[in-house]
């Protein structure tokens, strides 16, 4: 095996298309005797594709895996996810963060069932055009789905590629260049026989073996490629802040059985518009005696150290800030609405919530 060339972009040798060659088949093999059994890996539908790319964005694959079955169970194809209700479809991602996703995905959902007659675009290019779909999204479907030869450059693959060619994060020649060319070299190094495994090997290279801080090079099935083999100076992680807040969980037994008060974010919120939470308290530093539980809760660049406090009804005008659209919730149709992470997660914790499914609660 031979190092991929610090050059490689500029070359056009015979002896760097062996090398190229030879990477390919190592990875893939690799990848074939490796790769985890993932639902979207058992299918090339570009629908279950997109949904699966758009879920693993930020978010890690054990948390997507129960969200992503639910969502197809619910919405398994174009035409359903584009015809629900956008309160349900919130409802199916609570839990995976980053709601804009959700909405974006609905919204293009319904152009390609209403103005593409549910055919979604085939190249990458075309693909772009629709609500939420940036260079990475739709390289993947295109790749994956349809087997055009076009890179997918998301974290992992960057730094798969800065290692293997020996560009440091800290390039002289900038940032931007350096991102230019960490897609040029995707792009060479791509197996245009195979884009979709090529691409997925690439990624799953990056999450399980070429990890940020501790690479495993022993495992690596490009250690002979690569220039720096863990060598890499990782970039520092962003630091986090820490805020206070506190929540309220008022519970009674009204005429549906048990219900929790909850309010409903209003639409013009830059975060989780519409979304509904526990009520806030108006004192953070109410005394210990009624906290039910605490949590922490990472929000972006923010931890939360969150406390719940029990909260009686009669109490709720004196003691919870007031709220533009506030309703008891029955426990057993919590799971159609659109919780917070944090609402979801106190809810669970408190036991007061299974957080069925639409279908299961539209079944009950
Ligand atoms: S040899 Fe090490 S640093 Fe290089 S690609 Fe493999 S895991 Fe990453």
């Amino acid at each position: 095996m031979a190092q991929l060339p610090f050059n490689i972009l500029d070359q056009d040798s015979d002896s760097a298309s062996g090398t190229l060659h030879e990477l390919r088949r190592c990875l893939l093999a690799w990848y074939g005797h490796n790769r985890r059994d993932l639902p979207w890996r058992r299918t090339a539908d570009p629908y279950a594709v997109w949904v699966s790319e758009i879920m693993l964005q930020q978010t890690r694959v054990a948390a997507v895996l129960p969200r992503y079955e639910d969502f197809m169970r619910n919405f398994p194809s174009v035409e359903s996810l584009a015809n629900a209700a956008e309160a349900d479809v919130l409802a199916l991602w609570s839990g995976l963060g980053y709601y804009r996703r959700a909405r974006m995905l609905h919204k293009a959902a319904k152009v390609v069932a209403f103005e593409y007659r549910g055919v979604m675009p085939l190249v990458a290019a075309e693909l772009r055009a629709l609500p939420g779909i940036g260079a990475y999204t739709s390289a993947a479907i295109a790749s994956i789905a349809f087997g055009e030869a076009v890179a997918v450059v998301d974290g992992n693959v960057e730094r798969v590629v800065q290692r293997l060619a020996g560009w440091g994060s800290e390039s002289a020649s900038g940032q931007a260049k350096l991102a230019r060319d960490v897609e040029l070299m995707a792009n060479r190094i791509l197996d245009p026989g195979r884009p979709g495994d090529f691409n997925q090997a690439m990624m799953e290279l990056g999450a399980t073996v070429c990890l940020p801080r501790n690479p495993n090079c022993l495992l690596c099935p490009l250690e002979g490629f690569c220039q720096t083999r863990g060598e890499h100076p990782t970039r520092p992680r962003a630091k986090m802040r820490s805020q206070d807040a506190a929540y309220a969980l008022v519970v009674r037994t009204g005429s549906k059985g048990r219900e929790v008060l909850l309010d409903q974010r209003s639409d013009d919120q830059s975060v989780m518009p519409g979304m509904w939470e526990l009520p806030g308290m108006r004192d953070l530093a109410r005394p210990n005696a009624d906290v039910r539980l605490s949590v922490r809760h990472a929000i972006m660049q923010v931890n939360y150290y969150v406390r719940i406090h029990t909260v009686f009804e009669e109490d709720v005008d004196e003691v919870i800030l007031p709220a533009g659209r506030r309703c008891w919730v029955p426990l057993k149709q919590l799971g159609t609405l659109p919780l917070t992470g944090l609402a979801r997660k106190v809810l669970l914790r408190a036991k007061l919530a299974e957080l069925a499914t639409v279908a299961e609660v539209a079944d009950a």
